[in-house]
């Protein structure tokens, strides 16, 4: 590992000074930035641990609920309200990564995790993402994990996270702060595409820091679910998930008002699907529109041998989660 500065700040203004230098990387559960600067994959100058800071509060308000930047993966999910209120948020996080790290993983490191693409991690290939300039070794090479859909030619690393994928669904906001103050970003807009730029994941500046995420609790939120689907039952990314959230007037059958629906494992960002959301409202909440509804999904997509599968298995998962949030199981 390189040699690196520790700096553990008591305060936000000190964090907030100290993220500003140069080359510098916050930690907060080290899920993910400790392995990366293991592999060498990530050699930061300066390490920021803002464990130290109050910022792990889960708070409901009358129309939100505010997660923490440190509140942990498993207190999110396990959280009562959240569970109430915000079903596939619950669902989503606990679909991700094993106990021992929902333990120790953070809201804030969730939403800003590295991809999983194998050659971003193996510093002997080629990539763009990791070194700028240098090639994409996915390319020509092995894509069962990569995304389909907000690929570039220079990227199609899928994001790998879970949690962003409901966050995108429930409509969910970022609060950040940096010297000049503070501004809220919709989670949908946060994540930015690779373009010809791969290196940069979202419009987090340097020198901001994310303090936590609202997420209002409509009738929609409540009545969402996540579903994944992976190639191991435990501890495994998501071949293809969906979030989907939808509000019924009548009871089963009954009259779609609104629908919202996000995919994971798809998307170099969590992919939200709004001609999938326009043809199901004011329908009938019956498996005919659901099925007809996901068939839009995924219009265009960017496929390769080892992932093309991923267009008929994304439907299949909006059409199930739909089934599910339409009849009320478990
Ligand atoms: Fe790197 Fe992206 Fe290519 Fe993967 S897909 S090798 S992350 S540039």
């Amino acid at each position: 590992m390189n040699p690196f500065s520790y700096l553990r700040p008591a305060t936000e203004k000190e964090a907030l000074a100290a993220i500003a230098q140069p080359d510098t990387m916050v930690l907060a559960g080290g899920t993910s930035l400790v392995d990366l600067m293991r592999l060498e994959v990530m050699r930061p100058q300066h390490v920021v641990d803002i464990t130290g800071l109050a910022l792990a509060k889960i708070e409901t308000g009358s129309s939100s609920i505010t997660i923490g930047a440190l509140a942990t993966n498993s207190e999110v999910a396990y959280h009562p309200d959240v569970v109430a209120k915000l079903p596939a948020l619950a669902d989503a996080i606990r679909s991700g990564a094993s106990g021992q790290i929902r333990n120790m993983a953070t809201t804030s490191g969730n939403l800003l995790q590295r991809t999983r693409c194998a050659y971003f991690r193996d510093t002997a290939s080629p990539c763009n993402k990791r070194s700028p300039g240098s090639g994409c070794a996915a390319l020509e090479g092995f894509t069962r994990m990569n995304a389909i859909v907000g690929t570039s030619k220079d990227c199609i690393a899928a994001h790998p996270s879970d949690m962003c994928v409901a966050l995108v669904a429930l409509d969910a906001s970022v609060h950040v702060r940096g010297a000049s103050g503070e501004r809220t970003v919709k989670v949908a807009d946060f994540h930015t595409l690779p373009g010809d730029h791969p290196n940069v994941e979202s419009v987090l500046q340097p020198g901001e820091l994310v303090i936590s995420i609202e997420v209002p609790t409509t009738p929609l939120a409540a009545k969402s679910r996540y579903v994944k689907v992976r190639d191991r039952a435990s501890y495994a990314f998501a071949l293809a998930s969906a979030a989907v959230a939808l509000e019924v007037q009548g009871g089963p059958g009954g009259t779609i008002k609104a629908a919202s629906i996000a995919l994971g494992g798809v998307g170099t960002k969590p992919w939200r699907e709004p001609a999938v959301e326009q043809a199901l409202v004011g329908k009938r909440a019956t498996q005919e529109v659901f099925s007809s509804a996901a068939n839009l999904a995924l219009a265009t997509p960017d496929v390769r041998p080892d992932n093309a599968f991923k267009v008929g298995l994304a439907k299949r998962i909006i059409e199930r989660a739909l089934a599910l949030v339409a009849g009320g199981s478990k």
